[in-house]
C-alpha cells in the first residue's frame, strides 16, 4: 500500500471517529461553519503538504491567485491559517488531521482537552470519544517517513513545511519536481 493510500485510510477514520462523537455528543459542541478559533495552522509535514498542493491546484486558477495573493502578505502575530477565507476552511475536503480534530476531546500530555466552547454541562467523556492525539500523531508520522521515501524530491524531504510559504509559488512549479496524484 502506497502512503497516500495510508494517509486517506487514516482521514477515514479519524472522520469516523470525529462523526461517532458527533452523533453521541453533537448537542454539546459549538462547532459549526464559521467558527474558526482553531484556523491557527502555520506548517504542515511533506505529505499533507503534497495533499494540499494537489487539492488546491484541482479547485482551479482562481482559488491558487487568491492563495498566493494572500500568501505574499506579510504575516502577523496570530494571524490565521492562510487557508482560511471568510471564515472557512478553503482546502476543508483535504484539511490536514489535524483539522479534522478541532473541537474533539483529545488525550494529549496526560489529561484530556477540548475547545472550552464544547461539552459545557457534560459531566463526563466516556473513553470510545475520546482521541489519543499522541498516537494519531505517531500513525502520521511513519505514513509521512514512508511518502518522503516513495518522493524523493528535495522539496519533499523538508520536515515541516510553512503554509505560506507553501501558497507563495505557483503549485504546479512545486508539483512539476515530483509525480502525478495517485
Ligand atoms: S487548513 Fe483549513 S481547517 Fe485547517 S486551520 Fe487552515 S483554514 Fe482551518
Amino acid at each position: 500500500m502506497t502512503s497516500i493510500a495510508h494517509y486517506r485510510a487514516l482521514v477515514r477514520r479519524v472522520d469516523e471517529f470525529s462523526s461517532g462523537v458527533l452523533r453521541e455528543h453533537g448537542d454539546s459542541m459549538a462547532c459549526s461553519p464559521g467558527c474558526d478559533s482553531c484556523c491557527i495552522l502555520e506548517t504542515v509535514n511533506a505529505l499533507e503538504a503534497w495533499m494540499l498542493l494537489h487539492y488546491a491546484a484541482s479547485l482551479g486558477p482562481v482559488l491558487m491567485d487568491e492563495l498566493m495573493r494572500r500568501a505574499a502578505e506579510p504575516a502577523e502575530e496570530g494571524r490565521p491559517c492562510v487557508l482560511l477565507q471568510n471564515g472557512l476552511c478553503a482546502v476543508y475536503e483535504a484539511r490536514p488531521l489535524i483539522c479534522r480534530t478541532h473541537g474533539l476531546p483529545v488525550y494529549v500530555d496526560g489529561s484530556v482537552d477540548f475547545c472550552p466552547k464544547n461539552f459545557s454541562g457534560l459531566g463526563r467523556i466516556e473513553s470510545p470519544f475520546i482521541l489519543g492525539i499522541e498516537n494519531l500523531n505517531t500513525m502520521l508520522g511513519a505514513i509521512n517517513l514512508q511518502f518522503q521515501r516513495e518522493h524523493p524530491a528535495s522539496f519533499f524531504q523538508q520536515e515541516r513545511l510553512n503554509l505560506r510559504e507553501l501558497f507563495k509559488r505557483p503549485v504546479a512549479d512545486i508539483l512539476a519536481e515530483d509525480g502525478p496524484l495517485e
